[in-house]
């Protein structure tokens, strides 16, 4: 429980290659409080064991399965993911710097790999306690080569497009890899 270690899902989702819509594992990681678990619940879809959430979107007219996982031993999940969301909080600066962490962290874990990641700034709706301005979020992005979206969880606000977003970068990678 709250591990990728044991991935049970496997064994009930068909994830082979031939497969229609392909089977993508997405993986949250940040600080505890950023809003992993918020944005997951917005994203929707069944949830199982309380730590992982299917769904399957429609992205440029084509289907993709997500498998989101939200899990507690992030260095764990640094092996097993198709993508990475790397959430802070717009209100936190230690997240914003922990998040830095991860992103090192996954590039040494996945070192030859060219793995999809998108930057998140959440909690965009706290305009008052904001501690990490935009350009600083988009900033740290352009350095961590990956892409960037504020949101926010409560308002609903840019998460759709947080995993349209994710999709197009997978197929994107896979796309180029084929070629
Ligand atoms: P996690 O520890 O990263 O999974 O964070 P949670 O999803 O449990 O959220 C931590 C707290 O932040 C909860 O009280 C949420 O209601 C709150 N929260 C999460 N996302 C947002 C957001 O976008 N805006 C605001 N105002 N609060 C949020
Ligand atoms: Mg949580």
């Amino acid at each position: 429980r709250g591990s990728c270690a044991s991935d049970s899902s496997d064994s009930v989702i068909s994830t082979g290659s031939e497969t229609d819509s392909q089977v993508y594992k997405v993986v949250l990681l940040g600080e505890h409080g950023v809003g992993k678990s918020s944005l997951a619940r917005v994203f929707g879809g069944l949830e199982d064991a309380g730590n992982t959430y299917d769904r399957s979107i429609f992205v440029d007219e084509e289907e993709a399965s997500i498998l989101l996982y939200d899990i507690w031993e992030q260095e764990q999940c640094m092996r097993m993911g198709d993508a990475y969301i790397i959430v802070y909080s717009v209100t936190d600066k230690s997240s914003f710097e922990k998040a830095s962490e991860l992103r090192i962290q996954l590039r040494r874990a996945r070192q030859s790999e060219n793995i999809p990641i998108i930057l998140v700034g959440n909690k965009s709706d706290l305009v008052r306690s904001r501690e990490v301005s935009v350009d600083e979020g988009s900033a740290c992005a352009v350095v961590f080569d990956c892409k960037f979206i504020e949101t926010s969880a409560s308002l609903h606000h840019n998460v759709h497009a947080l995993f349209e977003g994710i999709v197009r970068q997978i197929r994107l990678r896979k796309d180029s890899k084929e070629e």
